[in-house]
């Protein structure tokens, strides 16, 4: 698995966000280490910019991502 290449500046990562999950180690294990490109701040991210990519958004909310993405 390689890592996500947005690591350095992810706010999830870098546990940056206002109230991270109790989950937040196992996240960036299945997806900033491991399937990042399910990430849902990574698909909105590649798809939008970053700038689009809510500060509350967490990495397993794909959901989501997709309907921020569908809105554009
Ligand atoms: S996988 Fe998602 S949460 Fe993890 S570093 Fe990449 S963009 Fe950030």
């Amino acid at each position: 698995m390689a890592d996500c290449k947005k690591l350095e500046t992810c706010i999830f990562f870098n546990d940056r966000m206002q109230n991270m999950p109790a989950v937040a180690d196992i996240y960036k294990q299945n997806f900033c280490r491991g399937d990042f490109f399910k990430c849902a701040r990574f698909v909105v991210l590649e798809a939008l910019g970053r700038e689009k990519v809510p500060s509350t958004l967490f990495p397993n909310q794909i959901e989501l991502a997709s309907e921020i993405i569908r809105k554009g």
